[in-house]
């Protein structure tokens, strides 16, 4: 089955993930509504058809060691509104 991969930087301080762009992963499977080798482009009502696309997968293509800006951002509005 087809599913995105999802490119993005991997933050360890604080273990979040933040994706930069999604690309799909093609399964070429003529069964396979998301597929461009599917065999019915229009209209497809065939069952055994896969109408589904697997959970996407992360691919960490860059590894940070600091925290993500959210993270930051968070820390410093915290960080303001504690009197
Ligand atoms: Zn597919
Ligand atoms: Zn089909
Ligand atoms: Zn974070």
């Amino acid at each position: 089955m087809c599913h995105n991969i999802i490119d993005g930087r991997f933050h360890l301080e604080c273990q979040h993930f933040i994706p930069m762009h999604t690309r799909m992963q093609d399964c070429l499977r003529p069964n396979c509504l998301f597929s461009r080798r599917h065999a019915h482009p229009v209209g497809c009502r065939s069952p055994s058809c896969v109408r589904m696309m697997t959970t996407p997968q992360r691919n960490p293509i860059r590894m940070s060691e600091t925290k993500c800006a959210d993270c930051v951002m968070r820390e410093r509005t915290g960080a303001m509104s504690c009197t």
